[in-house]
């Protein structure tokens, strides 16, 4: 069992995210604003509202319309 995990690496794995518009910057899970609306996920920048980051959490999606 590893009991002691957090090394002082541990941290180096977070991906930072920046805003194009105030330059604001953060770790995604750590001062951004993630909106979950149904499958889609938008991150909005907490100082000037400017969405950074708007992905749908199903990786991979299945177009099957064909005309
Ligand atoms: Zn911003």
């Amino acid at each position: 069992m590893n009991a002691d995990a957090n090394g002082p690496q541990s941290s180096r794995g977070k991906s930072v995210l920046f805003c194009a518009e105030c330059r604001f910057e953060s770790a995604l899970s750590d001062g951004w604003l993630v909106v979950s609306d149904g499958d889609e996920r938008t991150v909005v920048c907490p100082e000037c509202g400017h969405v950074a980051d708007h992905r749908s959490e199903r990786s991979a999606p299945t177009p099957q319309h064909a005309d």
